[in-house]
């Protein structure tokens, strides 16, 4: 059951980057309106995320530590849209099962929250503890007790450029929710959390960028798309700035970025590429599930459709700016 639990463990964890991704998607999916993120040596010793959010009941923790432990199926009717939204009910047995890992939590209901200890997968301890609303998990030693695959972690500043990264999406994604972000004791990001999208490329991407995107909404069939793109003046030489959402989550997809970048074409040099940060809001059925939930990418079941959704949403709102 142990080498199991590890072995599905690196279907979910294999980084401290995929640590954070999983307990921050837990705190947005809790309802937190605050996120604070600490990583020590690149996460691999020390990863910690608190959030306001709604908290674990004390009797229900030893269970949320459970391979297919998810309290999410009732918010969502079928399996098959709950999978495509990255609920599996494995992010926390996984890491737990190869790290050691405190939680601390308490729902506004409970007079006292709840500690519990894990190591290798096993509860060290559980006690009563006096602590606000919300919920803080903390993963030290990523694969101590997996030394096969802690060779393979980078080093401590690559581990944690990679959370940076993703801390960076997490603020443009969510303008709504405010992020600290904490690496070796110094403050990376902090962001107000009022909504402001605008704001929240000032914060990642500096003022220049901020000052040079421009809002774009639009709307056709199943798709509705919302967002910022940037003026062509402003591209860059790699794809990094490149960042789509699908319903609020971070995704990489060939056809979007093509349709986008066409779209772009004959306003920006060869060789460079848009800066963009754009949210598709789309029903989970068009999108397909085929494709690794932990993984960044999906498949969409009429990719023609979509390419023409984009390269039209982008050019139209060319076409409304005065350039
Ligand atoms: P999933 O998110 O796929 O449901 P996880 O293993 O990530 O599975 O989490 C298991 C369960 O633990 C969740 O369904 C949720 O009920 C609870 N949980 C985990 N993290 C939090 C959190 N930060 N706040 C509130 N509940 C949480
Ligand atoms: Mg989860």
């Amino acid at each position: 059951q142990k080498t199991i639990n590890k072995i599905a463990a690196g279907e979910v964890v294999e980084s401290p980057k995929s640590v954070v991704k999983e307990l921050t998607e837990n705190a947005m999916d809790a309802g937190a309106s605050t996120v604070t993120v600490e990583i020590k040596e690149g996460g691999i010793s020390y990863i910690r995320v608190t959030d306001n959010g709604c908290g674990i009941p004390k009797e229900q923790v030893k269970e949320a530590f459970l391979r297919h432990a998810t309290s999410k199926l009732s918010q969502i009717e079928d399996l098959e849209h709950l999978y495509t939204m990255g609920f599996r009910g494995e992010a926390l047995a996984s890491i737990a099962a190869v790290s050691q890992v405190e939680m601390t939590t308490r729902t506004k209901d409970e007079e006292t929250g709840t500690r519990i200890e894990i190591s290798a997968g096993e509860v060290k301890s559980f006690q009563d503890v006096a602590c606000t609303e919300g919920t803080t998990v903390i993963v030290r030693n990523l694969f101590y007790n997996v030394p096969a695959r802690r060779k393979f972690l980078k080093k401590p500043a690559t581990e944690s450029g990679y959370v940076s990264d993703l801390m960076n999406k997490l603020a443009l994604g969510h303008p709504e929710l405010s992020f600290r972000y904490i690496n070796n004791g110094s403050t990376m990001l902090h962001t107000a959390g009022n909504g402001d999208a605008k704001a929240s490329v000032f914060y990642v991407y500096g003022k220049e960028a901020a000052t040079s995107m421009m809002e774009i909404s639009f709307e056709r069939g199943d798709y509705r798309l919302s967002g910022l793109i940037g003026k062509p003046e402003l591209s860059r030489g790699n794809r990094n700035y490149e960042n789509l959402f699908i319903n609020g989550r971070f995704i990489k997809n060939r056809i979007v970025s093509s349709a986008v970048e066409n779209a772009y074409k004959t306003r920006i040099m060869i060789g460079k590429f848009p800066v963009y940060v754009l949210n598709l809001e789309v029903d989970a059925a068009q999108v397909d599930v085929n494709v690794h939930p932990a993984k960044l990418e999906v498949r969409f079941k009429n990719d023609d459709e979509v390419y023409d959704f984009f390269y039209d949403a982008i050019s139209s709102a060319f076409q409304d700016q005065v350039l």
